[in-house]
């Protein structure tokens, strides 16, 4: 069965046999293909322009928005993740680390293990000395149900390389994340 015929039977759980809900199930499962779009990528393909670069300090790309899903109860997770890199003789376009972050977003998720993900990819393509991830993001499993507590954000993070061992480099990339503006 598709997603469509799914959620015509969860719907008629829930309100059965309205006919202005018709065209509903169709709309969620396109919202589905949008909010799930990122399986089957192979990121070495959206990170495949490399420039060579003398670059030797941190290049950070913050507050990237995005939204995904919590794989355990299927709600929305609305954060902003920061990436760092120290680079290794060459740089990625700026905007394929947001794209990097969106594949991931675009999948069920639990945010420790997107924040590993998306450090352990860049790890991998950038070859950098070291890369840094840090997320903070809103569960709504957690505002919108259950404890309820709105306005609780979790905050994770992925240091490796130069950024794992160099604490003062490691505080460089945190400061810069917080500064506000
Ligand atoms: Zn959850």
């Amino acid at each position: 069965m598709n997603i469509e015929t799914h959620i015509r039977s969860i719907l008629e759980e829930i309100e059965p046999s309205q006919e202005r809900l018709k065209d509903t199930p169709a709309r969620v499962a396109q919202s589905y293909g949008e909010f799930f779009s990122g399986y089957n990528i192979d990121i070495s393909q959206v990170a495949n322009k490399f420039y060579d670069s003398s670059m030797d300090d941190l290049v950070i790309l913050k507050n990237i928005q995005f939204e995904s899903h919590c794989e355990h109860h299927f709600v929305p997770i609305i954060g902003i993740a920061s990436i760092g890199y120290v680079p290794n003789k060459k740089i990625i376009g700026a905007s394929k680390l947001a794209r990097i972050v969106d594949i991931f977003a675009h999948r069920l998720q639990l945010q420790e293990r997107m924040t590993i993900d998306i450090g352990r990819v860049l790890e991998s393509v950038l070859d950098a000395k070291g890369v840094g991830v840090y997320i903070e993001a809103e569960h709504f499993c957690i505002s919108h149900r259950g404890v309820k507590k709105t306005g609780s954000k979790l905050i994770t993070r992925y240091f490796c390389g130069i950024l794992k061992n160099d604490q003062h480099l490691r505080k460089e990339f945190l400061d810069s994340v917080f500064t506000k503006n």
